[in-house]
């Protein structure tokens, strides 16, 4: 089941990370508009923002050795090291992505610091206590065992050292909104179908995992609001005639991401999809 999925999510992004690059650049995560959204900015910078605002989120000012947890093509890992002058290593399911992610690394002459390679979160090719920032962005919501996935992060991470997460949720299911209703849950399925997600949980699911794993300091937030604009953003840039032409030459899988991109937009409207940061510390 996990292998068929993680090879979907592999040709995925095989498929479709040469033209998000041609199109949007070498973030491939939602940009930040302002805590209410509301902020007008180029796109790029918007995504650049939201690192920024995350490591002031998580008062996180230095790091030495980073762990990118889903890292597409380095967009973050490539910034962070440059920006802490740290050693970084970014892991991803697609290899098409780890070589480019390389490439980008020596061209920018981050080649000795930092690497790259295909491995899997939930079965992490490296020794406990290793790392003093993990970081994942917008990956978690493709990992079929979320337990695993943060018991794997704490591992990882060194004594003194912090877990940045942010990803896909669901909005909470306690009272007044109760359950999700079943045209929620089929709003859901259509977005996991096409962006190869198994499932994804509320952001109280996620804290409570993180208690469980020993983590200290945790810390959530909802950001919803600051990032949803992008999606218009989004849908936007795929009406020109180089998004066009390079859909029609990606593949299925890209073209069905492409044409499904209301799905998020409406998810953020409804109040269903939900933008989820995670910080803790491991003592
Ligand atoms: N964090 C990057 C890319 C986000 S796209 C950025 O912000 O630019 C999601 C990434 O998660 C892809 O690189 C995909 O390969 C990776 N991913 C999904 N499931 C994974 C798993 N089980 N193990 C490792 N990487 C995974």
């Amino acid at each position: 089941m996990t292998s068929t999925l993680n090879q979907q999510i592999q040709q995925f992004y095989d498929a479709s990370s040469g033209l998000w690059e041609q199109i949007w650049g070498e973030h491939m995560h939602h940009g930040y508009y302002g805590p209410n959204g509301t902020w007008k900015k180029d796109r790029r910078q918007a995504q650049i923002d939201l690192i920024e605002e995350l490591l002031k989120w998580a008062q996180v000012n230095s790091a030495q050795k980073i762990l990118d947890v889903g890292c597409g093509i380095g967009g973050s890992t490539l910034y962070l090291a440059q920006k802490f002058n740290a050693s970084a290593t970014g892991i991803t399911l697609s290899p098409v992505q780890a070589g480019r992610a390389t490439e980008r690394a020596q061209a920018a002459g981050l080649g000795e610091t930092t690497q790259f390679q295909v491995a899997d979160a939930l079965n992490m090719p490296f020794p406990d206590n290793s790392f003093d920032l993990v970081w994942s962005l917008e990956s978690g919501e493709h990992m079929a065992d979320k337990q695993k996935f943060l018991q794997e992060c704490y591992r990882v991470l060194k004594p003194g050292g912090t877990l940045i997460f942010v990803t896909w949720c669901h909005r909470p299911t306690d009272e007044p909104a109760g359950p999700l209703t079943a045209d929620e849950r089929k709003h859901l399925e259509e977005i996991y179908r096409v962006y190869r997600l198994p499932y994804v949980i509320s952001l109280p699911d996620y804290e409570e995992i993180a208690q469980q794993q020993k983590f200290q300091k945790i810390r959530t937030a909802d950001w919803s609001a600051a990032v949803a604009p992008f999606w218009d953003v989004v849908i936007d840039s795929a009406f020109n005639p180089a998004a066009i032409f390079g859909l029609l030459t990606s593949g299925w899988s890209t073209i069905e991401a492409a044409l499904s991109l209301h799905l998020m937009s409406r998810g953020y409207e409804r109040g269903l999809v939900r933008f989820g940061l995670l910080s803790a510390t491991k003592s």
